[in-house]
């Protein structure tokens, strides 16, 4: 009987990415993928040390699947902590058989071959590069480059990612057409600045953009560094038919943005978001922004509440800061005692979740294309997979066909929708 893995998930859309690849490589090997955790012969938990509490979800993860695997299989911890903290984990979790940092875990992991057992560090490849199983769903993330270039105040990523490695448009471009979606999310650390570390070190996020445009119905940008949005790119993105901008803005307060060694201010991010905005009105708007990083003012907080109530970004997420060994930010002063960052966690959250409300429900009544992801769910440009609310649909709409639909009512985040047709083209 073929060898069985089990591969857990936890992090960004890049770690998911890196786990189909792992399965890819696990399915060429000869095993087969395990009904649960414990049917397998391999268990491997793909990693998050993004911040603290990913740090503790990533470690009772690999605690509670040490307890629910069968007796004799094998636990790998792979991803972010095991790159970051690889011996500090193998050390304190004996109950790790092996810590494998980025891209290591393949082929040296795959038993059934007669090799030997895990070794304790493993060997290195690319998992960039790999292959992927044929995707579940109508649409897929394509990770397009690994590590960032940048040194922003509060992020250990490029410390443990390392700089970035851009693939080539033609790798990307032939992992689009094998996994055979409708909508490809394009996903790297700092995706604007794709191609930056290539050739004469000229940035091709668009001509990748017009690449893979050309293959599936919709192509969908995430995490947008604010200064990369050029003219070009924003007509690429408009042209692809999918105006979405997840612009990472993390702040507005100048000051403050030069604490964090970002770019930009409050007046920048307004005018550059009205002019696109003039060009496609129904231009989608998402943002991070971090809450309590260390000098943040009364009046730093008040201009991002200020600046939320003019813009009314669609989206938006508000994290705690959380203070990362390493980074410039873990010298600076003064921190923001705990109580006023969930203070202000609070009362940015309120203010956007009303924004986000009233824009779902000035939606009741108007007609959207849709891709429907499956039974019951579709989702139209405005919203991201996994990220934003989504459609609901009837069960009967067609997984994977894009339709035509209206809008009945708004739950939330959620909208609730009546299909009207197929939708003109993209059937
Ligand atoms: S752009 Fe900044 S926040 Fe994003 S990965 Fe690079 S250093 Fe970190």
């Amino acid at each position: 009987m073929p060898q069985r893995f089990w591969v857990e998930t936890l992090g960004c859309p890049k770690n998911q990415v890196d786990s189909e690849k792992l399965v890819g490589q696990f399915v060429a090997d000869g095993l087969t993928e395990a009904q649960c955790p414990e049917d397998a012969d391999l268990v491997v938990v793909n990693t998050c040390a993004f911040i603290e509490p990913a740090r503790q979800e990533s470690i009772e993860t690999i605690l509670a699947l040490s307890d629910a695997r069968r007796e004799g299989a094998r636990l790998v911890v792979t991803g972010c902590l095991a790159q970051r903290y690889g011996d500090e984990l193998a050390e304190a979790l004996p109950e790790i058989d092996a810590v494998a940092g980025f891209g290591r875990v393949p082929v040296m992991l795959s038993p059934g071959r007669g090799g030997p057992s895990v070794p304790p560090r493993l060997g290195g490849m690319d998992l960039l590069d790999l292959p992927r199983p044929p995707a579940r769903a109508p649409w897929a993330y394509v990770k397009v480059a690994e590590g960032c270039d940048r040194r922003c105040g509060f992020c250990a990523i490029p410390s443990f990612r390392g700089p970035q490695r851009s693939r080539s448009i033609d790798d990307i471009v032939a992992e689009v057409e094998s996994l055979g979606v409708r909508e490809v999310v394009l996903v790297a650390q700092d995706l604007a600045s794709f191609g930056r570390d290539q050739g004469k070190g000229e940035r091709a996020i668009v001509p990748l953009v017009r690449a893979v445009a050309e293959r599936v119905d919709w192509v969908r940008l995430l995490y947008l560094y604010p200064s990369e949005l050029s003219d070009e790119l924003v007509a690429a993105v408009l042209d692809t038919g999918v105006p979405y901008f997840d612009l990472s803005l993390q702040h507005v307060s100048a000051p403050l943005l030069r604490r964090m060694r970002r770019w930009g201010d409050a007046e920048r991010f307004v005018a550059r978001i009205a002019e696109i905005r003039s060009a496609e009105p129904e231009a989608v708007f998402r943002s991070n922004f971090i809450v309590g990083y260390p000098g943040e003012t009364e009046e730093d907080h008040d201009q991002l509440l200020e600046f939320l109530r003019e813009v009314r970004l669609d989206w938006c997420g508000f994290f705690a800061y959380s203070e990362e060994p390493g980074t410039f930010a873990e010298t600076l002063e003064p921190k923001v005692p705990t109580e006023l960052v969930t203070e202000r966690l609070a009362e940015l959250s309120e203010l956007q979740d009303e924004i986000s409300r009233s824009k779902r429900d000035e939606l009741v009544g108007s007609t959207v294309t849709a891709l429907v992801d499956g039974p019951g769910r579709a989702r139209s440009h405005r919203e991201a997979p996994e990220i934003d609310g989504v459609i609901e649909v009837p069960d009967w709409v067609e997984t994977g066909s894009f339709v035509e639909v209206r809008i009945t009512a708004a739950v939330g985040p959620d909208l609730i929708g009546i299909p009207t047709g197929a939708a003109g083209g993209l059937q």
